[in-house]
């Protein structure tokens, strides 16, 4: 027997499957939804939609924007002589929130993964050798987490991008291994770029 109305099921199931909430918080969530006046869930629905829709990806960097380029690489005021490579977006906000980084930045979505069977296809790893190719780029940050995945993911571009002649340097483990970048406080991570070695 159900405990609760069909309806309710189906929100606690949808909710339960966002990153991290489990099926307390998905219950907690959907009682407070409904107890919620119509036009302030409504409104909530309708952004959630409208993010979806109206999001894409940088032609460029590839970063999550809602602009055909994102401001960061349309800021004249940035170097685009120098990339850093990140898994993500949140990656990318956590460096630009030092405030010290004055280059460009390529997101891959992603890090390869044999495990989880995610290879250089499935990353935006074309579109960063694209960019080699075509922008005057003379260093390339890698700055994937420090995870299994975020190492193998930084050798496989070291040696992509070696035959090119350009820079290839890794930002230092002062970021501790299995570390996101996201959670890393901006001490460490401007450490991190400061002490940041060749490949
Ligand atoms: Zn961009």
């Amino acid at each position: 027997m159900d405990l609760y109305s069909g309806y309710i099921n189906r929100l606690i199931e949808e909710l339960s499957s966002l990153p991290g909430i489990g099926s307390k918080s998905a219950q907690r969530l959907a009682f407070y939804l409904v107890n919620q006046p119509k036009e302030q869930v409504k409104r909530l629905a309708d952004t959630i939609v409208e993010a979806k829709e109206k999001v894409r990806y940088c032609s460029v960097c590839c970063t999550l924007t809602d602009q055909e380029v994102c401001p960061i690489c349309a800021s004249p005021k940035r170097d685009k002589h120098t990339i850093m490579v990140v898994e993500n977006s949140r990656d990318l906000a956590a460096y630009e929130k030092t405030g010290k980084f004055g280059g460009v930045y390529h997101v891959l979505h992603g890090a390869i993964s044999p495990m989880l069977g995610i290879g250089p296809g499935d990353i935006r790893l074309k579109e960063l050798m694209q960019r080699l190719q075509t922008d005057e780029v003379t260093e390339v940050i890698i700055a994937t987490n420090s995870s299994l995945e975020g190492e193998t993911t930084a050798m496989y571009i070291s040696k992509l991008i070696k035959p090119t002649g350009i820079k290839v340097t890794r930002i230092a483990s002062g970021v501790p291994v299995g570390g996101d970048l996201e959670y890393i406080d901006e001490v460490t991570l401007l450490r991190a770029l400061e002490g940041r070695i060749e490949l």
